[in-house]
């Protein structure tokens, strides 16, 4: 008799004490729904909450992965992705705005013959209308560079095996994980859902990170804004070469004085471009350099490992 296939379900959870509870719960008459076995990964993403007590109280049965500090998102995901040993893994949010219940819908997918199985939002729950449209245009954008529609994407997908051997392999530090899932390819299938509205707790997204996030993910994903820096400046090499032209003519056949204007509108374009191109090269910069470190993209705490003896135990900087 073959033995049950073995389903990895990775949460990760930032201050997500009163969430996780619920969670497990739901997640476990949900398996029932499905011919896998489970096993839950809870990564506790330096969280300053309870959420490593309460994941660990809920039952023996949930693995624990605790970062030594709060990592982000992006990182959590590729630590659960990296403890998993199911032949998929499943990634949902603590706060229970990934509805459970799709997930006999997505273990039928993927038995199926999908490799991919995206949760993709129907409709996209409360938020502001600034939000909405900031997430619109990041998924157009992204949508178009990947060649992939990003329409309502989310994290919240089940991946088979060997997508997931495909993503760890993947070296990058600056990880955007629906853009890699996406740029993987294999064969993808769509599941759709409405965003609910979180559990408890509240969202750790601020409109500044969300933005700064949107943009990071964008140059790790494109290089078309260096090459926007080098046809500005060709066309502005141009447009002043014609304006030096129509000076040497004005001084040797006119013989009046260009205007005062001209000289300090061109200084100021000039001058802002420059300081754009210049911003751009270094958002680049500042990419490349946090690759070339090398540094590992979490780091698990392991207390067993870190303090040898329990008298060293107090000094734990985690509770
Ligand atoms: N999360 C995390 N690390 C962080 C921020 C968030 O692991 O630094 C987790 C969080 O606990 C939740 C999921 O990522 O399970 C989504 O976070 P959140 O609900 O804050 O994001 P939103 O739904 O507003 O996009
Ligand atoms: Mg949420």
């Amino acid at each position: 008799m073959t033995p049950p296939t073995l389903l990895s379900i990775v949460i990760p959870a930032f201050n997500e004490s009163a969430n996780l509870q619920p969670i497990v719960q739901r997640l476990r008459a949900e398996l029932e729904q499905t011919p896998c076995l489970g096993e839950i990964i809870v990564v506790d993403d330096g969280s300053t909450d309870d959420t490593a007590r309460v994941a660990a109280q809920i039952t023996p049965a949930i693995r624990l992965v605790r970062l030594t500090r709060n990592f982000g998102k992006e990182s959590a995901l590729a630590a659960g992705m990296q403890a998993a040993q199911g032949q998929a893994v499943l990634f949902i949010d603590a706060d229970l705005q990934h509805p459970p219940e799709l997930i006999p819908h997505m273990v039928v997918a993927w038995l199926g013959g999908a490799d991919v199985v995206n949760a993709v939002k129907r409709s996209r729950g409360p938020e502001t209308r600034l939000n909405r449209w900031g997430a619109g245009a990041f998924n157009r954008v992204m949508s178009r560079l990947l060649n992939f529609s990003m329409a309502g994407a989310s994290d919240y997908k089940l991946l088979d095996r060997k997508v997931v051997s495909v993503l760890l392999k993947c070296p990058e530090r600056v990880r955007f994980f629906r853009g890699l899932v996406a740029w993987a390819g294999f064969r993808q299938a769509d599941v759709k859902y409405d965003v609910a509205r979180r559990h408890g707790g509240s969202s750790s997204w601020s409109r500044l990170a969300l933005l700064r996030y949107s943009v990071r993910n964008l140059l790790a994903f494109t290089s078309v804004p260096l090459y926007w820096v080098a046809i500005t400046g060709l066309l502005m090499s141009a447009f002043t070469f014609l304006m030096l032209l129509q000076t040497l003519y004005t001084y040797f056949f006119d013989h009046s004085a260009i205007g005062f204007t001209t000289v300090i509108a061109l200084q100021v374009i000039l001058g802002g471009m420059i300081l754009s191109a210049l911003g751009i090269i270094a958002a680049y910069l500042a990419l490349v350099y946090e690759e070339v470190k090398h540094r590992p993209l979490f780091l698990v705490y392991e207390p067993d490992q870190a303090t040898p003896a329990p008298a060293t135990a107090q000094q734990n900087p985690l509770p």
